[in-house]
């Protein structure tokens, strides 16, 4: 397995469509190399999520994988893929929390995220797998499904105000300030 290069902000590729992958092609060992090798880069730089355009291959695919978390109630989640996937939003209630990205390093900011979406993939497999995502889950899957269209989570935010770099998230955010329920508090890259 190797540890891959990630595309920052700049780089075309990031603002690119991802294609879709062809279903013959999941088998392929390179397809499943590219899995492993996103899952070792995920680990390495203690993403949540990571997905194809960040290292630079133009596929719909994506990994996730969230830490269980004591101190913020946040659920765990399994390691994930996502092959072509369909993210539909169940009901209209919005949910602001911080986000940080791999691909736009040093920041974090408020995105305002559906609380709640139904997700449609395919596994490592080929598999077809459905299922309801909410909270912390529900933001990680919007924030990957993003990047297959070429957006980055800057383009969701209401506006640049809570845009922090991450010392002073740690200094005046993570520890004090923005504890207010509902608030994530926690700065993850994915
Ligand atoms: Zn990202």
């Amino acid at each position: 397995m190797s540890i891959l290069k990630v595309a920052r902000i700049g780089h075309p590729v990031v603002r690119q469509a991802a294609q879709e992958v062809p279903r013959k092609a999941i088998r392929d060992p390179l397809f499943q190399k590219l899995v492993d090798d996103m899952r070792l880069t995920m680990y390495e730089y203690e993403g949540v999520g990571l997905a194809a355009p960040q290292v630079h291959e133009g596929l719909r695919l994506a990994v996730l994988e969230v830490p269980g978390s004591d101190e913020r109630a946040r659920e765990a989640v399994p390691f994930t893929v996502l092959v072509n996937p369909v993210v539909t939003p169940i009901g209209d209630e919005l949910e602001h929390g911080w986000e940080g990205c791999l691909s736009v390093p040093d920041l974090r900011g408020i995105v305002p995220r559906f609380a709640r979406v139904r997700l449609e993939a395919l596994d490592r497999d080929g598999k077809p797998y459905s299922l309801e995502a909410s909270g912390f889950f529900a933001r990680v899957i919007q924030h990957e499904c993003d990047h297959l269209d070429g957006r980055v989570y800057l383009d969701r935010m209401d506006g640049m105000r809570s845009l922090t770099f991450i010392k002073e998230f740690e200094d005046h955010v993570a520890h004090g300030a923005g504890d207010e329920p509902g608030h994530q508090t926690e700065g993850n890259d994915a």
